[in-house]
Order: C-alpha cells, then structure tokens, then sequence
C-alpha cells in the first residue's frame, strides 16, 4: 500500500476548492457528494505514485504566510458605469478590474450563474461575459476547470484576473506557482460556502409555490437600496419574486447565520491568512456612495498598482487613512480571522430536509428566534420601522 496522502476524507477540513484533482498526474483523484451536496476528493490508492502534488496545491494542508493584517492600503470604490455598479453586490470593482484584463487581450475568471441556477466558476474574455460575475451568489461554486485553464493564459503571457473565496484563490496561488506577474489575485472577505443541496431545495420550493420554471436570480438586487438589498426571483411564467436578503428570504438569512455553510468554513483554513493581492469586501464604514461601494484592501505592491493603476479613470475612488483602516478590520474582523459557528442548527435543519419538511419550514425551524422574530416582523411590513425607531433610540 502507498503511503498515505491529502487523507481528506476529513470532511471537516476540505475546502472543496478541487486543485488536488487539477494536479495530480495521475487522475487518481475523483470526488464524491456528501450531506448538503459538497463535494470531497476520493483517492484511488492504486493509481496514486505518492508524488505528494496534491498536497503542494492544497489550501488546507498548508498555510500561506501572508497574515490577514497590516494592508498596505486601503480604499472604497463605486464605478461610474451605473449598470456595473447596480449590478454588483457592493460597487463594482471586481467587474472594472475584469474589464481592463479583457480589453488588454487577457481573460477574468469569476462565478457565474449556470443555466440550471448553480454557481460554477468560468473564464471571460470579453466585457459582456465579464459581467456574468457581477455580485454575489451565495452558494459554493464549482471551480474544477478553472485551474488548468488560467495556467495555460498564463503561459502565453496573457493578463488573468482571478475572482473567489479566500480558499480558492489559495488554491490558484498555488497551483500557477511562481509564475503569477501577469496573475492578479482577488479574494472576498468570505463569510462561506453555502450548501447546493440547499440551495437546490430553496429553488424547488419557490417553484411549486408560483407553480413556474425559475429562469433567473439576483441575491443583492438593489432597486430596494445598498443597505437592504433583495432576492430577486423571475420565473418562466413572468412572476417576480423579492424577498428581503438576509432576513425574510429564509435562503440567505440561513447562510448569513451561519446554519447552511461548507464544514471547513467553520475551522476555516484561509482565515487570518491570505495568498490574494487584494481583498474586496461591503463598504463597512459606508464612506462611499450610497448606491454601494466596494472596499478594498491591498495585500501586494502588485494589488496596489492595480488599484491605483486602474481604477481612478473608472470610478470614485477614495482612499482610507491608517485609522479607517484600523476600523474596518475590527468591524470586519469576525469574516477576516474567524469563523462562523453553527450550534445545533445545521444538523436541525439537514434533518428537517431529509424528513421531506417543506423548505420555508426547515430553515425558519433552524434559524435562532431573534432571526425568526425579525423574518415575522419582516413579512408584514415593519421590519424597517423597527429598525429605524431603534436607530432613533440609540442617538
Ligand atoms: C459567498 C460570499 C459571501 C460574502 N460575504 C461577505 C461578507 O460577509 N462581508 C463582506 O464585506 N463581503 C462579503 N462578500 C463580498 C461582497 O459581497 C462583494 O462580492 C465584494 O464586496 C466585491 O464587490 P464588487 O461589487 O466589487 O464585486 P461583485 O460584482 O459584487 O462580486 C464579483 C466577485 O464575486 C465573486 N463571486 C460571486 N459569487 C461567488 C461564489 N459563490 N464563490 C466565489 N466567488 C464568488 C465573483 O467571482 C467575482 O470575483 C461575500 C461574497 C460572497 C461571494
Ligand atoms: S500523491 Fe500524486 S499521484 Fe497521488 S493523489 Fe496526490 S497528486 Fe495524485
Ligand atoms: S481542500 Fe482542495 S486541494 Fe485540499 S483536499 Fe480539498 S479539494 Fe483537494
Ligand atoms: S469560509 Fe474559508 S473555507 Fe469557507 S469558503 Fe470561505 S475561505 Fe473557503
């Protein structure tokens, strides 16, 4: 028998990011769906000849040095192109770095939305298909193509900006190796990796309930403003559905919780740690424009050229001082260098699932009763008043 490699099968510590399946040399790394439909990698032993690729590549097998700390600088941003900004989950910086990779002759790698509404990661080379990666979809992406196809831009000398969790730009990192001048690296302040199965089961609920196709999804659509954004369903049948991201649409509130996430999310290997040239996250300070701004801390010299290089002829861009800096990491600092915790509810809720309860039911019985207050309150209108009022009672 072999020695043993990448024993992943720990479900607890694969981030699923799939490098060690894009490396080895042999195909001796296949996967397999558990519970929440993650996927994790399954070695074939006998083909493996122990050359230990796998492990080099692996976000969780080894730490980046980069500490999560002292940034070199940092910024908010909103792009004055009006639809990349409303397009985006916070203000369109990810999209006009994309946009100056792909007008260069380059190509941008980010997460789409599939037809079938999965989140996969896919390779642009022009703007049209760059803004498929506008905002945020809260559900893992599948990610397995990406890496040969961004080494190969690579090799012929093209310019490739890359889009992902902290985990999965670890992973690129590693696996394009020292040859990254022309590879800019951008990675969200992640809160984590939502369960598909879930996701799958939400979608199917919402479908028997207008009795129609979804055909399209925005989970921060932001005709409802920044600060409260909305899911946006549309079906077939021309139905729109908007329920209140992160409170009354059950899906997200349940991710926001913490409740639907990846298990390694929880002991999160990129935490407090990152390979990524720049960070970009919401506007904590709410600095920026009101219709939503992107923050961005730089973790390079290479991010902050970019930034600096690219970005002014683009949008507003406004630089934070050392003290603004020091607050959005302590605001931030819970998605930067911790992780979330799920108590007892996920195990709750992936039973309440398995025992055919209806979706709408299963997450609000997972969510915690404060949640659940705020979801009733939601529904009939006076969520927002309430927080108003206790905005006025706190000064
Ligand atoms: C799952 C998730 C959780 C997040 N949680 C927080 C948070 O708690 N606090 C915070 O400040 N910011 C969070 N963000 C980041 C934030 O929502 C914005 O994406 C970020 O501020 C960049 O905004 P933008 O307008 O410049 O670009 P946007 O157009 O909003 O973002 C585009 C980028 O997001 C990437 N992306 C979208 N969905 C996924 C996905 N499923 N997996 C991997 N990459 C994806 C695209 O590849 C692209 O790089 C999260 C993002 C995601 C995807
Ligand atoms: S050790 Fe080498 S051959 Fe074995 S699974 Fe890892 S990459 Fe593949
Ligand atoms: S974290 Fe990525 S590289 Fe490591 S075992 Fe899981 S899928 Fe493979
Ligand atoms: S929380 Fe950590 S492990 Fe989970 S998706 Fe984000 S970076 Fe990856």
């Amino acid at each position: 028998m072999r020695e043993k490699v990448l024993d992943f099968n720990k479900k607890e510590k694969c981030t699923g990011c799939s490098a060690c399946a894009s490396v080895c040399p042999k195909g001796a790394i296949s996967f397999i769906q558990i519970e929440g439909g993650f996927a994790i990698p399954d070695i074939d032993r006998d083909a493996c000849v122990g050359c230990h690729r796998c492990e080099q590549v692996c976000p969780t097998f080894m730490r980046s040095k980069a500490k999560c700390s002292g940034f070199l600088s940092g910024f908010v941003f909103s792009s004055d192109n009006c639809e990349t900004a409303l397009g985006s989950a916070s203000g369109g910086a990810f999209s006009e770095l994309a946009y100056e990779a792909v007008d260069a002759g380059g190509c941008a790698c980010g997460c789409v939305w599939t037809e079938k509404l999965t989140a996969e990661h896919r390779v642009a080379r022009n703007r049209g298909d760059a803004r498929r990666f506008e905002s945020s979809k809260y559900v893992q992406s599948k990610i397995e193509g990406i890496y040969t196809e961004v080494k190969n831009e690579l090799e012929f000398g093209r310019k490739v900006v890359f889009g992902g969790t902290p985990c999965q730009v670890e992973a690129i990192g590693r696996y394009c190796g020292k040859d990254r001048d022309n590879l800019l690296l951008v990675s969200l302040v992640c809160r984590g990796a939502s369960s598909p199965s879930v996701w799958e089961y939400y979608m199917r609920g919402l479908e028997r309930r207008v009795g129609s196709r979804l055909v399209a999804v925005n989970q921060r659509d932001k005709s409802t403003g920044y600060s409260q954004p909305a899911c946006r369903y549309e079906f077939e049948n021309g139905t729109v559905l908007k329920r209140s991201t992160y409170i009354s649409d059950l899906y997200t509130n349940c991710f926001a919780s913490g409740i639907t996430l990846r298990e390694s999310c929880y002991r999160c290997p990129a935490k407090g740690y990152s390979n990524a040239d720049v960070i970009l996250g919401d506007d904590v300070l709410h600095v920026g424009s009101p219709r939503g701004a992107t923050l961005i801390l730089c973790v390079t010299p290479k991010g902050e050229n970019w930034i600096r290089g690219v970005l002014p002829g683009r949008g507003n861009l406004l630089e934070l001082d050392q003290e603004q800096i020091s607050l959005v990491l302590k605001r931030s600092n819970m998605l930067l260098n911790s992780s979330s915790s799920p108590g007892g509810a996920r195990e709750r809720l992936f039973r309440n699932i398995r025992e055919g309860v209806s979706a709408d039911s299963a997450l609000m019985r997972s969510l915690p009763l404060k949640q659940q207050i705020k979801v009733c309150l939601d529904k009939v209108g006076l969520f927002s008043l309430a927080r108003v009022l206790k905005a006025r009672v706190h000064g």
